[in-house]
């Protein structure tokens, strides 16, 4: 089965998916997205998706007339045609097509994307090691809140890790850690589960809240506060947190290794919580 798309209400080909060159998502990056995976052919915690859908789009002033319900309607269908074992969906809302100029247009629909596509996991082998990550400068605006279209600050600091030959690029802003490019980003100090709070600085992971709430059952301390980057050094555990990387352990930051250099024990208990409340 080829990926499919579904713009502006048919479901077609993903090769075959246009978009206006005028669109504003093109233009501007004026638009929001969401991600959404499938666990055993199901949508995984689309509400919560939908949710931050809507709170992104508001943000931006970006309105529509149809109610989350209904995307998950369009997610459903888009999984029926599709019938990949597992399926990577993005949901992508822009404010328009328009010609080209900066105040908000009237009286345009926005344009929606839906695409679907097959979800390769991570190689187990990589999940069961850990990955390295780089430490750079959060250069981001300053609402990293909203799942917006404009992601050139995330763009940039994932191909700088890329050429270090590190998965992820953990981001630092005056000093503290805020969250991946990708993914946000959790520190074990003292046996203490910590990650930045939410706020303008990070976006808010589903999986962040889901894998807190995991630890908070398993009594680990959770502490919702910015790290340092001395901290991050000297943490006995790091790790990441998304829809796609799920829990993955980081070993090695800058080349210095973290804790033994091998997935921690705090870290191997969130990933079975994990499995089991994915299962
Ligand atoms: N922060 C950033 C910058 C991201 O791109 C992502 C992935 N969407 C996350 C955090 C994690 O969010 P979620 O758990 O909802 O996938």
């Amino acid at each position: 089965m080829p990926d499919i798309a579904y713009v502006n209400g048919r479901f077609g080909p993903l090769a075959e998916a246009v978009v206006h060159v005028e669109d504003r998502g093109f233009q501007f990056g004026d638009g929001v997205y969401e991600v959404i995976r499938t666990y055993r052919g199901r949508p995984f915690e689309v509400e919560a998706h939908l949710a931050r859908l809507e709170r992104s789009a508001a943000a931006l002033r970006l309105t529509w007339d149809r109610a989350p319900a209904d995307w998950a309607k369009v997610v459903d269908e888009g999984l029926r045609l599709s019938r990949f074992p597992e399926t990577k969906i993005y949901i992508q809302l822009t404010r328009g097509q328009a010609p080209r100029d900066h105040p908000f247009p009237a009286g345009i629909p926005p344009t929606t994307v839906l695409t679907f596509r097959e979800l390769r996991p991570l190689d187990p082998a990589v999940r069961q090691a850990g990955v390295s990550a780089m430490t750079l400068d959060d250069v981001r605006w300053g609402r990293c809140d909203i799942k917006s279209l404009n992601l050139l600050g995330n763009v940039l600091a994932r191909q700088r890790a890329k050429e270090a030959g590190a998965f992820e690029a953990i981001l630092i802003r005056d000093g503290l850690v805020t969250e991946g490019s990708v993914s946000n980003v959790m520190v074990v100090r003292k046996g203490v589960l910590r990650t930045a709070p939410e706020g303008p600085k990070i976006l808010s992971g589903v999986t962040r809240t889901l894998v807190l709430e995991v630890a908070r059952k398993q009594g680990i301390q959770v502490q919702e506060s910015y790290v340092s980057r001395e901290e991050l050094f000297e943490a006995s555990e790091v790790l990441l947190t998304g829809t796609t990387v799920e829990i993955l352990s980081v070993v090695r930051i800058d080349d210095r290794p973290i804790g033994d250099g091998v997935p921690g024990s705090v870290s191997k208990a969130l990933m079975r919580g994990w499995e089991s409340l994915i299962g």
